[in-house]
């Protein structure tokens, strides 16, 4: 017999096991929680070639997009408020009250508010938080539009990067090679898209909407592959302004990497999973500027913000990556062009050189050291602070080695940076 089929239960039995298999879930409930927010704390989804949580949850956990979203916002309050566990696994609250709640907790409220919901259905916590933190009314009249049907398309959106409420935007698959695209515009898209309709009339006579928007996704995707990917019909070697900014990566190397990753991030699981984000791409160095790290084809990848934070990580410590983030945070804001970092003093700079060389795998000792010795160098950023301590450390390493001194100085065999000049690229 199917251990579903339960037709020969009695009723009694029927509605005990009932109440146990929910009592067993609400425990379950908790720990998965619990599971979640630590596995989101350690950012374990990174290796995992997944590029945020939410992504994690679906392609790996294989979680439907809203149920990663609600545990995950939960997870997370839950994190921040452990008492929500407890509440959650006895039956005081469940996960859609929690997410509701979330944004309104606080250390000052939390326990009262968390009571307060105690054993409330969803609709009752929205009466709670709406009698609590009042929102202004909505007009009197709207235009009535049908409700929204379907879920996203993996192909249009491939999950939100960043752990976002599911888009309201739908693209809806209605048979083979058709799919139904609801969307609101403003009056100032409707007038563009207008324009376009009436100077395509030659080439799209019907005036036919989807027609337009693939003409004009095509010349918006012509722009975008030529500002992100250097993409040109006349292919010329770029002027190099390496000499001046190493950072800067000339357009010919930006095809050949776009060609060689596509569109997507290229980082790769020890499981060989690659990841599949394609929004919020950025070029990497494999061997960061710092440490003398060039913009060549080989040295150059297509990688997610995620990614790109993670693998920095790895290579300086997750101290000096906080630290930059803080001051970057701190900054006011860039020129396009320009590193939010370069707002830093030289004591801001000096003491994340620090960090850095510490995060490398250098001792504490070795560390200042160097920045001690390199100080009277020019440098104004902290990259070039990073990459003549670097160089001086390399120097202090072979003449030590060619003093006979013991191999094992290396610092845990991570020292590998060719020397380069001094303040130069
Ligand atoms: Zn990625």
């Amino acid at each position: 017999m199917s251990a579903y089929s339960l037709t020969h239960l009695s009723d009694q039995t029927l509605l005990a096991d009932l109440a146990v298999l929910v009592t067993a879930d609400r425990h379950t409930t908790a720990a998965l929680l619990a599971h979640i927010a630590e596995v989101d704390a350690r950012a374990l989804y990174l290796p995992a070639a997944c590029s945020s949580m939410h992504v994690y949850c679906m392609r790996v956990l294989h979680l439907a997009e809203d149920a990663a979203f609600k545990r995950i916002r939960a997870a997370r309050a839950a994190r921040r408020f452990p008492q929500i566990f407890g509440a959650i696994a006895d039956g005081r609250l469940h996960s859609s009250g929690v997410v509701l709640l979330a944004p309104h907790l606080t250390d000052d409220n939390a326990d009262e508010l968390l009571a307060a919901a105690g054993h409330k259905s969803k609709a009752e916590i929205e009466v709670l938080l709406a009698q609590r933190w009042p929102r202004p009314d909505l007009p009197t009249q709207l235009e009535p539009r049908p409700a929204l049907t379907g879920s996203p398309l993996p192909e249009v959106a491939p999950g939100p990067p960043r752990d976002a409420p599911p888009s309201t935007t739908r693209a809806t698959p209605l048979a083979p090679q058709r799919f139904a695209l609801q969307l609101t515009i403003d009056q100032s898209t409707q007038e563009k898209l207008m324009r376009a309709q009436a100077l395509l009339r030659h080439r799209v006579p019907s005036g036919e909407l989807a027609q337009v928007l693939d003409h004009a996704l095509d010349a918006l995707l012509t722009t975008l592959a030529r500002e992100k990917f250097g993409a040109t019909a006349r292919p010329r070697t770029a002027q190099s302004r390496a000499g001046t900014d190493p950072r800067h990566v000339p357009s010919d190397v930006k095809r050949a990497v776009h060609a060689r990753d596509g569109e997507q991030c290229a980082f790769v699981s020890e499981e060989g999973e690659r990841c599949l984000e394609r929004g919020f791409l950025e070029l990497d160095h494999r061997t960061p500027v710092a440490r003398g790290g060039q913009a060549t084809i080989d040295n150059t990848r297509v990688l997610c913000k995620s990614h790109n934070r993670y693998e920095a990580e790895r290579i300086f410590g997750a101290a000096f990556m906080q630290s930059r983030r803080t001051r970057a945070r701190k900054a006011p804001k860039a020129q396009p062009g320009t590193a939010p970092a370069g707002a830093a003093t030289p004591a801001e700079i000096e003491s994340d050189a620090l960090l850095g060389l510490r995060g490398l795998g250098f001792t504490d000792a070795e560390a200042r050291t160097a920045l001690a010795r390199s100080a009277h160098l020019p440098s104004t950023t902290l990259e070039q602070r990073l990459r003549i301590s670097l160089a001086e450390l390399h120097r202090a390493h072979a003449n030590r080695c060619s003093e006979g001194a013991p191999a094992s100085w290396q610092p845990g065999g991570r020292l590998f940076i060719a020397p380069t000049a001094p303040g130069g690229p």
